[in-house]
């Protein structure tokens, strides 16, 4: 592989409506100069709006994707989105700990449609508390949306008024490096805010830092999670601090959700276009 196309390796769901997922993880990549190796953790049949149906592979098969790729190729950075269920999530989490390599974990649980997209005859609660207890921890990034990081924290905190700065600094101090809390599901109608809760290289302090973009109201967001945490993965793998890696996939999400709009393939629910 060329010095100048690093190599994103991306453990995510398929998309058959291809505006989300690692159909989303592949573009984003591409459009930005990187190169991503891709792993099928769950094959899900969407249309625009609607999750007809969810079909997780094996962990033995993901795990020989993991395996064939990073056997052949210099992966610079992993990007987690939709895992399925607890035993990928398991086998992905073990993976992760051994390659030591920088990680960003959007933690997909649900789609906007409602779907549950970590289905396990466990339960939600215990997928939640995996993901707390044992992927959290191994992320360089974590890129929760709202309603993701109240179940990160739990009831209590969640809904204890805290600020949205607050929260991201709840969310790092689960042992991540840095947590981005995605604001766009929140009430404001004019900016789309995100803040990254970091530590100080100097003072060891937690930091936070927002990221604000105009709201566009538009129909066609379909894409938005894994199109941002994969930009901010190729932006990592191209060399960019975590703060520019933000800012910079920030900006080409913007981009992307205007071309959406632009396209209107869709009435509503349309795909993200890159
Ligand atoms: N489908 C897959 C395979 C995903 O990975 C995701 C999100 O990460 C979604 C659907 C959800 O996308 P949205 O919330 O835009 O519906």
């Amino acid at each position: 592989m060329s010095k100048h196309c690093p190599v994103v390796l991306t453990i995510a769901g398929s998309d058959s409506s291809a505006g989300a997922g690692i159909q989303a993880d592949i573009k984003t990549c591409g459009a930005m100069g990187v190169f991503a190796c891709s792993v099928v953790t769950a094959v899900t049949a969407q249309s625009p709006g609607s999750v007809r149906g969810i079909y997780p592979m094996p962990a033995s098969l993901v795990m020989d994707q993991i395996e064939a790729a990073i056997s052949a190729f210099p992966v610079a950075v992993v990007k987690l989105g939709m895992l399925g269920n607890l035993a990928t999530a398991e086998a992905v989490a073990d993976f992760l700990q051994r390659s030591n390599l920088p990680a960003v974990i959007d933690p997909v649980l649900k789609a906007s449609a409602g779907a549950n997209l970590c289905a396990d005859s466990a339960g939600i609660d215990s997928v939640v508390a995996f993901y707390r207890e044992h992927l959290v921890p191994l992320a360089t990034l974590i890129t929760p949306n709202l309603q993701e990081a109240s179940l990160l924290l739990g009831a209590p905190l969640a809904n204890s008024h805290l600020s949205y700065e607050q929260q991201a600094k709840e969310l790092q101090m689960l042992g991540c490096s840095a947590a981005l809390l995605k604001g766009g599901h929140s009430l404001d109608q004019r900016l789309c805010t995100d803040y990254l809760a970091y530590r100080d290289d100097d003072s060891g302090e937690c930091c936070v830092q927002a990221f604000s973009a105009a709201r566009l109201q538009t129909p066609h967001g379909h894409g938005t999670g894994c199109t941002l945490a994969s930009a901010i993965a190729a932006g990592l793998a191209q060399g960019l601090t975590l703060r520019q890696a933000v800012a910079a996939a920030k900006n080409y999400l913007q981009n992307t959700l205007m071309n959406a709009e632009r396209l209107a393939l869709v009435p509503n629910n349309g795909p993200l276009h890159h």
